[in-house]
């Protein structure tokens, strides 16, 4: 199913200012409130609503999300990640519904809160070209997976009976009387996590835990662009867990450096060495890039220590935001070894210096003249 424009879904123009949002947001949610809506789609309609201006009402979210469009944005955001830091119970309060935004809330994700297994990291020590251009790295991730024999169950033969303690429905709860009136509050049973079924007998591989521990080789994309010390989440590719979702793997990327290449975000740095003629002559000279030798004219007179910029031969942006640029730093190096021939024309070029020089001085003690 495609998803509809978060714009279109408030009906608001694509520059519409945070008041106008809100107040569209505000007009539909009065609307489509479960609790005042007839409706019996209200609450499809509701979730729909506030996951529009979950984002739109999100800086942040915003601009990624005029930036990446429905589908884009969909790759880059879960569900949790829409409504995290999203207040849902003020702001339903301020509408003047009363403390119902957190059960709403849980309603989106299906009711209840699920198990998850544990996350687990990997780190991975790439080298400074894959890191540019991106490559594929094959993983090996050891953990508990989901018992063959049993299907993750824990029972024997897969045979399941009705959970004794909740009674099947997978729910406890608890009513007590309070000098205000009844309350009762209901939990996730213990025994059956939620399920309100238990094994009829433990499986003998797994004892009834429904895990096992195993080796898994898993191919991981490493996009282009990609920083050190950032990392990939790979979902579902964590530690499994009986009667729940398994948790997410996190790849943890280490870029090795280069001999030639230093980068910072998505520029690279280098230093080229000349000789003194080249500085004082200029001369056209190659430089290494990622993207092949280029041709640099260095300009006559040159001193040490000047950069050069060469535009778009930095690192490709990871996010799209087009490519860095390279740096050339280049460094006069004075000859150390000179020949009989080095000698004698550079007694000679000092020679012709020093007049200049002298020309200099002379201009100099004159201001202080004065
Ligand atoms: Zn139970
Ligand atoms: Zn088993």
């Amino acid at each position: 199913m495609t998803k509809r424009d978060y714009y279109e879904i408030l009906g608001v123009n694509k520059d519409a200012t945070k008041e106008e949002i809100k107040k569209a947001y505000k007009k539909l949610a009065l609307k489509y409130h479960p609790d005042v809506s007839k409706d019996k789609d209200s609450e499809e309609k509701f979730k729909e609503i506030s996951e529009a201006y979950a984002v739109l009402s999100d800086d942040n979210k915003r601009a990624q999300y005029d930036r990446f469009g429905n589908e884009g944005f969909d790759q880059r955001f879960s569900q949790e990640d829409i409504f995290r830091g999203f207040d849902f119970e003020s702001i339903l309060r301020e509408f003047g519904f009363g403390g119902f935004g957190n059960s709403i809330f849980e309603s989106f994700f299906g009711g209840r809160r699920t198990r998850k297994g544990r996350d687990l990291q990997y780190d991975i020590d790439i080298d400074f070209k894959d890191a540019v251009f991106g490559t594929k790295k094959k993983i090996r991730v050891y953990k508990h997976v989901n018992c063959e024999d049993c299907d993750g169950t824990g029972a024997k033969n897969k045979e399941l009976k009705t959970c004794d303690h909740c009674e099947g429905r997978g729910q406890i709860t608890r009513t007590q009387r309070t000098p205000f009136g009844i309350f009762s509050q209901s939990s996730i049973c213990n025994y059956c996590h939620g399920n309100g079924k238990v094994a009829r007998e433990k499986c003998n591989k797994c004892k009834g835990s429904g895990l096992v521990k195993s080796s898994k080789e898993i191919t991981v994309k490493i996009p282009a662009g990609v920083k050190s010390n950032s990392y990939l989440k790979i979902k579902g590719e964590g530690e499994f867990i009986k009667d729940g979702i398994p948790g997410d793997l996190f790849v943890v990327i280490n870029v090795k450096e280069d001999k030639i290449f230093e980068r910072k975000d998505d520029d690279i740095y280098v230093t080229v060495y000349i000789n003194f003629s080249q500085a004082a002559l200029g001369d056209t000279i190659e430089i290494p890039t990622l993207h092949g030798k280029v041709k640099l004219k260095i300009p006559s007179g040159t001193q040490t220590n000047t950069v050069f910029r060469l535009k778009g031969k930095g690192v490709e942006n990871i996010d799209g935001y087009g490519k860095g640029d390279q740096y050339v730093k280049v460094v006069v190096k004075t000859p150390t070894k000179l020949t009989k021939k080095h000698k004698e024309l550079f007694k000679q070029l000092a020679k012709e210096s020093k007049e200049e020089l002298k020309v200099k001085k002379g201009f100099f003690e004159k201001v202080f003249d004065l």
